[in-house]
């Protein structure tokens, strides 16, 4: 049994096997058992692959040593030695014999343990020689799986996905029935991986560093989301408690489900409109389920990351269509294209050293001005159908919402000259997601219709700390006392005008947060759908006088560390079970 702490990016315990999808070889290596008259066979099947990639590493070690000469051959020796070598191959021939494994268990499994102990070896030598493992592994187990191999699009059962990344593009396209959970090597808490597998409702652990390395293909594997907790191979009696555990979190869930669709009314008559964020139309549904109270976030640049196809306005146009049909006259708000950084543009990218300081969001839209117009155009063209809001993302200064601004209008005049309708006074709102805009927020509010919080971005400017980096996953937090001052000033300057003023940042989904914010007069906030139901919980058991006085009092405290144990006493005193929130 081996336990990995990493961090905790979506809730929920799923027990099952691990899929470990190796960098550009998705294998998955099940732990399978033949039956004891067949281990000879194995050992047939062994031999016959040792033979091949013996015969494959001659002819690359032959061609080698007449391109470039000896030394550098020298190193595919060492592989076939290694093919050759008692004590490895009678570790094998154990594992087939007596445990009764198949020829590609007892390889992989042998290797990787081999590879692993040599990987922490403090001799520099002897760890690189680590990756000649692997790499022997792995044309071992092409030979023994042939045709048999099972990649990620093509899975047969659950599992839970172990990887060293997954992007934001990967997680989106996963097959919700097999993938049921993962756990990856990278990431933070923020990162757009981290945020679709909540708005999933996949459980997922990220900056765990070594798991896929630590895992083999077919193990026995616990994700504790709530927890940030992956326990490999468990005994069991620890899987009997993360039954026990699963059950309970699963229970917690439904009873909260049950009341999900009551209003998020405080106890002295504060409304608080709890939406969801979504990635795609098809989330529309969940987030209706969930009961949330419209779309506060629709990252619409999803559409694209998903196909890899650039819509045009048709396809912009069907998927707004779609959304806005199903929400019965809630408002949709629907992001313009927020790509760049860690949503790469697959087929504009260039590469930049800095990407989430480079061309970035409305950056990228005021360099294509074509795109962004077609993605008006269908927006406007869908408020004459339903409630529809349009946000612009990224907006550092002034001059970027009024270049916007600028084409909106334009594009209004030709929907006006060719007659097709739709809602001359839609809102146009941006997200305040830069310590600049929030700074500037009195003279931004007078020129735009609300404004959304988009903490992730917000964080990781505010503290210059990258919110998908696991080596500073501990540095990034909300409750900075500087990141609490630029919310502050944002609500603030929104009051002043009257201009409504939502969260749809993470932080808008964890419950130690809510009385905060709803102290501080935030009045919209937009989570991952499976969140909905907690936060209107935690909104109907506070009263919005007392969430002022706490809201006033953490403004006075200068750590993070206090205002947080600060909060989660308040959300303890109103929410006695506030530790199943997890
Ligand atoms: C944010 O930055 O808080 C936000 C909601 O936008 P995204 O996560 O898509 O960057
Ligand atoms: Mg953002």
């Amino acid at each position: 049994m081996e336990i990995l702490k990493g961090v905790p990016v979506s809730p929920g315990v799923y027990i099952g096997e691990a899929f470990l999808l190796d960098e550009g070889e998705e294998v998955r290596i099940p732990e399978r058992h033949v039956a004891p008259e067949r281990a000879e066979g194995e050992v047939a099947r062994f031999e016959a692959a040792c033979a091949k990639v013996t015969a494959e590493l001659d002819g690359i070690k032959a061609t080698t040593e007449n391109q470039l000469g000896v030394p550098l051959a020298g190193i595919l020796s060492v592989q076939t030695q290694l093919l050759k070598d008692k004590t490895l191959r009678e570790r094998i021939f154990t594992r087939i014999r007596t445990d009764h494994h198949s020829a590609e268990f007892a390889v992989a499994k042998t290797l990787r343990d081999v590879a692993k102990v040599m990987s922490n070896s403090p001799s520099q030598m002897i760890a690189h020689r680590a990756s000649d493992i692997l790499d022997l592994e792995k044309r071992l187990l092409n030979e023994l799986l042939g045709e048999a191999r099972e990649d990620l699009a093509h899975l047969q059962r659950p599992v839970a996905l172990i990887s060293h990344d997954l992007g934001p593009s990967q997680t989106a396209a996963l097959d919700r029935n097999k993938v049921k959970a993962f756990a990856i090597d990278v990431g933070g808490r923020t990162s757009h991986t981290a945020i679709l597998a909540r708005a999933h409702e996949i459980p997922a652990v990220v900056g765990l560093e070594t798991i896929s390395s630590d895992a083999t293909g077919g193990d026995t594997v616990i994700i504790d989301g709530n927890r940030g907790i992956v326990i490999l191979r468990p005994d069991n009696r620890t899987l009997e408690r993360y039954r026990k555990l699963q059950k309970e979190f699963q229970d917690f869930e439904t009873s909260l489900v049950k009341e999900k669709d009551l209003p998020a009314v405080t106890k002295d008559g504060r409304e608080i409109h709890v939406q969801a964020n979504i990635e795609l139309p098809e989330e529309v549904r969940g987030a209706l389920t969930h009961g949330a109270y419209g779309i506060g976030l629709f990252r619409t640049e999803f559409l694209y990351l998903k196909s890899g196809v650039m819509p045009d306005e048709n396809d912009h146009f069907e998927a707004y269509r779609k959304s806005v049909s199903k929400l019965n006259g809630r408002t949709a708000t629907i992001r313009t294209f927020d790509l760049g950084a860690d949503k790469i543009d697959p087929v504009h990218y260039v590469a930049e050293s800095n990407p989430f300081l480079g061309l970035r969001s409305i950056r990228v839209s005021m360099k294509r001005p074509e795109n962004f117009r077609t993605q008006v155009r269908a927006i406007l063209r869908a408020s004459a159908l339903g409630k529809v809001r349009l946000m612009l993302p990224m907006i550092s200064c002034v001059e970027e919402l009024r270049w916007a601004k600028g084409i909106i209008e334009e594009v209004k005049n030709e929907l006006r000259a060719k007659n097709v309708a739709f809602d001359d006074k839609i809102q146009v709102g941006i997200m305040m997601e830069v310590p600049s805009a929030a700074l500037q927020a009195r003279t931004l509010a007078r020129e735009c219709d609300f404004f959304s919080i988009g903490t992730n971005d917000l964080v990781q400017y505010t503290l210059a700390v990258d919110r998908g980096n696991e080596h500073v996953a501990h540095l990034y937090n909300e409750a900075n006392p500087a990141v609490l001052q630029l919310l502050k000033a944002i609500v603030d300057a929104a009051k002043e005008v009257d201009l409504p003023v939502g969260m749809c940042g993470e932080m808008a989904g964890e419950p130690i947060y809510t009385i905060l914010l709803i102290g501080l007069g935030l009045t919209e906030l937009s989570v991952a759908p499976p969140s909905v139901p907690k936060i209107k919980n935690i909104a109907r058991l506070v009263y919005y006088e007392k969430c002022k006085a706490i809201a006033e009092h953490v403004m006075t405290l200068s750590e993070t560390g206090a205002i947080l144990d600060y909060l989660r006493e308040q959300l303890r005193i109103s929410l006695p079970d506030s530790n199943k929130f997890g």
